[in-house]
């Protein structure tokens, strides 16, 4: 087993495959687990990222999953801990980026961390302590009105002060843009303050690259998805294909579609267009009748057993805003989101059992539903397919498969022809 540089605890799903595609573009070969595992890893990489859903939990119960995810970090390990919360620094007085901040220090004994939210190329900076998200303030960016985390202050430090029992303080952007020497003097001084956590300031990339090696040897460190572009470099590496080289691809291909965002109704059309079979699940009856969950079931994989032979092949709930708003009149948001959820589930385990080895599945609730109902636990990220967006590797119960998870809005209009046609020269067996 080769070291294990970073262990990671990510408090969502996409926010820990974006933190992975963000290591893996930066030369660390990684996997991402589905929860905390209770195996071993089992594949020797340089960075794991645990994904939880903790960002808006009850701050002890975020707390008890992160020390969870930690000890299992601990046991495979991993010699640096990164902490992962959303760019836009998602949180509320109670938590959870400070309790869990806090309780990780406790437990790893440690007395200093930093914590920033910048990602300079998804437009999420940091200046004088203040996050903009593109062009305005925090505050200022339809953040204050999120329904889970208003964010209405874009101090963060204030915002992480009041979260904490430790000071927090700041290192700011002169302080950056004068290199590690400085961040380093300013780190030392900062503890001979009495300050446990300093927001640091980042406007670019070339600032996140000078405050890597000054964060070396930091045992924990919090932060977004964007200090991540430094770390690499602290071990020797550098971005290379074989960070994000998969096993050779095979089987049969499909795309799972539940998401009903712009972008995927988008996707959809333009794949159709292009002549691709596709199958429209019949939402309707789907959610009126839950008693024909089985028979819907059994008519999509019956038309996909013949269809895969013509090449991949779409499965798709994905409708326009009336004939949602319809539906979920009819049984109400949850109840319609989980039946389609899970006729999507059953269909992706069916098309797995008839040999699909290459599967896209778009929508966020949709992925997590199909990575379970695959028995899916960890996955090798693979190159990335557009922005955020990354393929992976599996074992699911089924058998081994590529697949990768698109968040709704996420993706080119052609993105699922994309997908297939990167996944055959790109990667090479290893
Ligand atoms: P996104 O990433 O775009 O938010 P998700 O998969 O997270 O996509 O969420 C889409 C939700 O909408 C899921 O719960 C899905 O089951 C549900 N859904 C999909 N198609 C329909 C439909 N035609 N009518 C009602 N709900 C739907």
């Amino acid at each position: 087993m080769s070291r294990l540089y970073l262990g990671c605890i990510a408090d969502d799903f996409t926010g820990a495959t974006d933190l992975a595609n963000n290591l893996v573009r930066a030369g660390m070969r990684v996997v991402q687990t589905i929860g905390v595992p209770n195996t071993p890893l089992d594949q020797s990489v340089d960075a794991v990222v645990v994904a939880l859903k903790s960002r808006t939990i009850a701050a002890e119960d975020a707390v008890a999953e992160s020390l969870d995810a930690l000890h299992w970090l601990q046991s495979q390990e991993a010699e640096q801990i990164y902490f992962k919360y959303c760019s836009t620094f998602d949180s509320t007085p109670a938590g959870n980026i400070g309790p869990v901040t806090e309780a990780l220090m406790d437990a790893l004994g440690s007395d200093f961390t930093i914590a920033t939210p910048a990602f300079p190329d998804n437009g999420r900076t940091v200046f004088k302590g203040h996050l903009f998200v593109g062009e305005v303030l925090l505050h200022e960016s339809g953040m204050q009105n999120h329904p889970l985390t208003p964010m209405t202050d874009p101090n963060l430090v204030r915002v992480l002060q009041a979260q904490c029992r430790r000071r927090v303080g700041l290192i700011d952007h002169r302080c950056v843009a004068a290199g590690e020497d400085a961040i380093r003097a300013r780190i030392d001084a900062l503890r001979a303050e009495g300050v446990g956590i300093a927001i640091v300031d980042a406007v670019s990339n070339a600032d996140l690259l000078r405050l890597g090696p000054a964060i070396r040897d930091l045992r924990l460190l919090t932060a977004g998805s964007g200090v991540a572009i430094a770390l690499p470099a602290n071990h020797g590496l550098v971005p290379s294909p074989q960070a994000s080289a998969l096993p050779a691809p095979g089987g049969s291909k499909a795309v799972l579609a539940g998401s009903c965002s712009q972008a995927t109704r988008a996707q959809v059309a333009d794949f159709i267009a292009q002549g691709h079979p596709a199958h429209a699940l019949p939402v309707e009856t789907l959610v009126s009748q839950p008693e024909r969950h089985g028979e819907i079931v059994a008519n999509a994989l019956a038309w996909a057993e013949q269809a895969l032979a013509q090449g991949p092949v779409l499965v798709y709930s994905t409708a326009d805003p009336d004939a949602v708003k319809s539906v979920q009149g009819r049984v109400g948001v949850t109840q319609a989101g989980s039946a389609v959820e899970a006729a999507l589930a059953d269909i992706a385990l069916g098309l797995a059992r008839l040999g699909v080895r290459q599967m896209v599945v778009a929508g966020g609730e949709t992925s997590g539903a199909c990575v379970n109902a695959l028995g899916i636990r960890q996955m090798q990220i693979g190159p990335q397919i557009d922005p955020g967006v990354p393929w992976c590797h599996a074992q699911s119960s089924v058998g081994p498969l590529h697949l990768t998870l698109k968040s709704g809005n996420f993706g080119s209009v052609d993105f699922f022809r994309k997908a297939f046609d990167q996944l055959q020269p790109s990667v090479s067996a290893v």
